[in-house]
C-alpha cells in the first residue's frame, strides 16, 4: 500500500516572512502525524527558518535542487551535505524548469540523484513530456528516455526515490492532464520501473502527478490507482489551497483502502 505524498514546490516565490507564516499555518494544521506525507520545498535561503517552523510537525522539508559534488569550487551551488545540515529530508531533481531554463540533462541529473541519495536525502525525480512530444505521439519515448536519470540507482535505493510525472504543458498553465492521461502515463512509468527493478520495487515506488493540481481537481487525480500523490506549484503557495489538496489526499488514501 503506497502512502500518498503531497509535495509543494514553492519555486522562486515567497519572502521569508511569508514562507514562515505559511509553514507555521501548515504545521499548526498538521501538528503530529497525518494520513498522507506532506512536504514543502522552499527556496534555499529560507530552508533553515522554515525548517525551524515545521520541526516536530507532520510537514517535512525539502529543497528544489542540489549539486552533485560534495564540496568545492562550484560558485552558486549547494551540496547534499548542506541540505542535510539545514534539516532537509528531501530534494527535487530534474524539475522541468531546471531542464528547460538551466539546460539540465539526464546525465547530470543522474549524478544529482546519486548525490542526493548518498547524502541521505529522499529524491523526487521529475519527468514529463512537452506538448509537441505528446502531439507527435512521443510521450512514452520521452518518459522512457528521461528515466535515464535513475540509471545509477540500485533497487535498494529506490526505497528513497519518488518519481513525479509532470507534463510540461500542464505546469503553471492551468491546463491539467485528464485523469486518463495521468493514469496512463503513470502505468507506463510503473511498467518501466518494473523492467528496471522488478515487480516489487515497481509496486512500492510512488509516482506523483504534477501540473496545475488545484483543490477542485485533486481528489479525482489522486483517486487514480497509479497516482500516489501530487507535486504542487502555484496552489502550494497559499495555506487554504494547499491544505485543501492535502485533505483531498487524505480522502483518496481512505478510498484506496
Ligand atoms: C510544479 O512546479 O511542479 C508544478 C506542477 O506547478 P503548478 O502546480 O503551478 O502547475
Amino acid at each position: 500500500m503506497r502512502q500518498i505524498l503531497v509535495a509543494g514546490n514553492w519555486k522562486m516565490n515567497l519572502l521569508q516572512s511569508q514562507g514562515v507564516a505559511l509553514s507555521q499555518a501548515l504545521a499548526a494544521k498538521y501538528p503530529s502525524s497525518a494520513a498522507v506525507e506532506i512536504l514543502i520545498c522552499p527556496a534555499f535561503p529560507y530552508l533553515s527558518p522554515i525548517g525551524t517552523a515545521v520541526r516536530g510537525s507532520a510537514v517535512q522539508l525539502g529543497a528544489q535542487n542540489l549539486y552533485f559534488a560534495p564540496q568545492g569550487a562550484f560558485t552558486g551551488e549547494v551540496s547534499g551535505d548542506m541540505l542535510k545540515d539545514v534539516g532537509c529530508g528531501w530534494v527535487l531533481v530534474g524539475h522541468s524548469e531546471r531542464r528547460q531554463f538551466f539546460g539540465e540533462q539526464d546525465e547530470l541529473l543522474a549524478k544529482k540523484v546519486s548525490a542526493g541519495l548518498a547524502h541521505g536525502l529522499k529524491v523526487i525525480y521529475c519527468v514529463g513530456e512537452q506538448l509537441a512530444d505528446r502531439k507527435a505521439g512521443q510521450t512514452e519515448a520521452v518518459l522512457a528516455k528521461q528515466l535515464a536519470g535513475l540509471d545509477q540507482v540500485s533497487a535498494e535505493q529506490m526505497a528513497n526515490v519518488v518519481v513525479a510525472y509532470e507534463p510540461m504543458w500542464a505546469i503553471g498553465t492551468g491546463v491539467t492532464a485528464t485523469t486518463e492521461q495521468a493514469q496512463q502515463a503513470h502505468v507506463f512509468l510503473r511498467g518501466q520501473l518494473k523492467s528496471r527493478y522488478g515487480e516489487a520495487v515497481a509496486a512500492a515506488t510512488r509516482i506523483l502527478y504534477g501540473g496545475s493540481v488545484k483543490p477542485d481537481n485533486a481528489l479525482e487525480l489522486l483517486s487514480q490507482s497509479d497516482v500516489d500523490g501530487a507535486l504542487v506549484g502555484g496552489a502550494a503557495l497559499k495555506a487554504d489551497s494547499f491544505t485543501a489538496i492535502i485533505e483531498a489526499g487524505i480522502q483518496a488514501q481512505t478510498l484506496k483502502g
